[in-house]
């Protein structure tokens, strides 16, 4: 391709619109454009990208023994009605009506899809197991598109589902997904860290998210780094808090203390009240499926909603409002505690097992009870874990210290039970003749995620480091002057023309620049390899050779092809 004949539109300037390295990059690199909030046009070089980050997809998928399938983005509610998902995915459905006023969605995933599919097609055990893909795009009315292609009302995924006879076999087609995914990620030079996942609003038992660690992520993700733990935080267990919750009773009953104006753990802890954080019961206010419950953690951790909804089964929770508090308690939140409390269900976190001495709310307002034993004054419904670890924490497997990194999810993969195939039919005959429903697998890849992703983990001031798997072009091949019929353009052409016959994608910068603006484009855009031809190294007949991320080198200019293979070959 010749810079001239394609669409590189580069920008100097980064756009308003962008806040992350990489939402800033993907719009200077001249890779995509914003259409309206979430939703991009994705030009000729970033078009090149995806296509090359989906072939890898695709070619994962087969060697897996998938089948690539594609279904249609629109989809009759019924199916969604069927599953129950029309009212728990209702936050992100996109409902558009045809000439009838018949409603349809806009697909945000496809299990209600394949399953019914499944359901129609597959009735022996002789036909399974069965692993389907595609590679589409997905709608989702988020509330909060953001960070470009990182969070889009409309994007690409590759989602993929597989249908077993039974758990066993089951686990096998994940473990299949889960290395393909370990190599697709790998392919496409993205470091990624599988950790292990709630199962959230799809359902089902057992899940891994692939995470990219990042500062821009929107996830936290704890490992331990000896690599044999890693997991969400929403999921991830530790040893316990570092500081250890005190046990020696003071002896003392519970005795009330007035705390004027002190509505935190941080207030009571200060000066003239002197009580540790470790040392206090926080006490808050739920209301799981319309009935409330009280929860108790030490005065320095915090709730883990998700953990909540995990133990509970329920994803309809949430914090009960001062005034429903009140009600229940007769008191405002600063001054809640559980002593006496037997007309609401008390979850206790597990750190406060046998915690004595400790210091809690009065449910009066602008009183704290102290020499509170949790055994003798609590009367304690459920003990669970409802802590967030911390980093410093160490790890139930090894001992080691866990650390906390901010994280981008690219890939989820979920064992589904039968969930689905329950709902909707998709019911076998087995051996011995007996219905029985599939057990199923759901897999994940946000493509359009991964993309930005790789631009997110590789850059650097000047611009993208892509890598070559992926780069919308491996070499680039800079003339210094491109004058028609001169030295300097015909060696170039020369090179290009050979690039191309081996095979490899080259890119002619034939503009008519100055070679600091040709020079800061190419690393822009950042292509692994520039050739650069000029007069002065020409003098020597030399041409510079410079990866993206490495060093300078000089060559003879009939040798410049073969050191851009052997450099290409080096990098596969
Ligand atoms: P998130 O928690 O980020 O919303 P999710 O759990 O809803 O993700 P899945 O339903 O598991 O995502 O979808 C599979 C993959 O699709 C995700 O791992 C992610 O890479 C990608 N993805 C999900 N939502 C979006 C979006 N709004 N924009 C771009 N990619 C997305
Ligand atoms: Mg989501």
């Amino acid at each position: 391709m010749r810079w001239t004949q394609t669409f590189i539109p580069t920008l100097k300037e980064t756009p308003a619109e962008a806040e992350i390295t990489s939402h800033k990059l993907l719009l200077r690199a001249g890779l995509a454009r914003r259409l309206a909030g979430g939703l991009y046009t994705f030009l000729p070089l970033g078009l090149r990208v995806l296509r090359k980050i989906e072939a890898i997809i695709r070619e994962e998928m087969n060697r897996a023994g998938a089948l690539e399938v594609a279904m249609p983005c629109l989809q009759p509610p019924e199916i969604w009605q069927k599953s129950g998902r029309y009212q728990d995915m209702s936050e992100v459905l996109y409902h558009v009506y045809d000439r009838a006023k018949k409603e349809w969605l806009l697909g945000p995933t496809h299990e209600e899809n394949i399953t019914v599919l499944v359901a129609s097609e597959i009735n022996s055990y002789r036909q399974l197991p069965k692993n389907f893909y595609q590679i589409t795009v997905k709608f989702r009315d988020e509330i909060r598109p953001r960070f470009g292609l990182m969070r889009a009302r409309e994007f690409v995924m590759k989602d993929a589902y597989s249908f077993d006879v039974d758990e066993r076999s089951a686990e096998v087609s994940y473990q299949k997904m889960y290395d393909a995914y370990v190599r697709i990620f790998e392919r496409c030079g993205l470091r990624t860290i599988a950790v292990e996942a709630h199962t959230g609003a799809i359902g089902g038992s057992f899940s891994h998210e692939f995470m990219v660690p990042a500062e821009s992520g929107e996830n936290e993700i704890a490992f331990c780094e000896s690599g044999k733990y890693a997991a969400n935080v929403e999921k991830a267990v530790s040893q316990g808090p570092l500081i250890p919750t005190p046990t020696a009773s003071t002896g003392a009953s519970p005795e009330k203390f007035p705390t004027p104006g002190v509505l935190t753990i941080e207030a009571l802890a200060q000066p003239p009240y002197n009580v540790p954080a470790h040392h206090q019961i926080k006490t808050l206010v739920y209301i799981v499926e319309s009935k409330p419950v009280v929860l108790l953690l030490r005065g320095d951790d915090q709730l883990n909603e998700a953990k909540l909804a995990g133990a509970l089964g329920t994803v309809l929770l949430r914090p009960a409002t001062p005034e429903e508090i009140y009600e229940l308690l007769g008191a405002h939140p600063g001054s809640l505690g559980a002593v006496g409390v037997t007309h609401v269900p008390v979850y206790a976190d597990l750190a406060l097992r046998g915690a004595a001495g400790m210091t809690t709310g009065a449910n009066q307002d602008g009183f704290h009870l102290r020499h509170v034993d949790i055994a003798r004054d609590i009367k304690v419904t459920r003990w669970l874990d409802l802590r967030t670890v911390k980093a410093g924490e160490l790890c139930l497997a090894t001992g080691l210290p866990l650390k906390i990194s901010r994280a981008i999810e690219v890939g989820h993969i979920f064992k589904l039970g039968t969930k689905y195939s329950e709902k909707l039919g998709a019911v076998f005959l087995d051996e011995q003749g007996r219905p029985r429903p599939a057990v199923m697998g759901c897999y994940g890849i946000g493509v359009t995620r991964t993309l930005q992703a790789i631009i997110e983990q590789s850059n650097d001031k000047d611009g993208i480091i892509w890598p070559m798997s992926v780069a919308p072009y491996t070499v680039c091949i800079t003339p210094l002057d491109v004058t028609p019929g001169g030295r300097i353009m015909s060696i170039a052409e020369q090179i290009y023309r050979q690039l191309i016959e081996s095979g490899v994608d080259a890119i002619l910068d034939d503009r008519d620049e100055r070679p600091g603006v040709k020079f800061k484009d190419s690393e822009l855009v950042g292509f692994p390899i520039r050739v650069a031809v000029g007069e002065k190294s020409l003098a020597n007949e030399q041409v510079e050779i410079k990866p993206r991320a490495g060093q300078l080198m000089l060559v003879h200019k009939t040798e410049a092809v073969n050191r851009v293979l052997e450099l290409i070959k080096r990098a596969n």
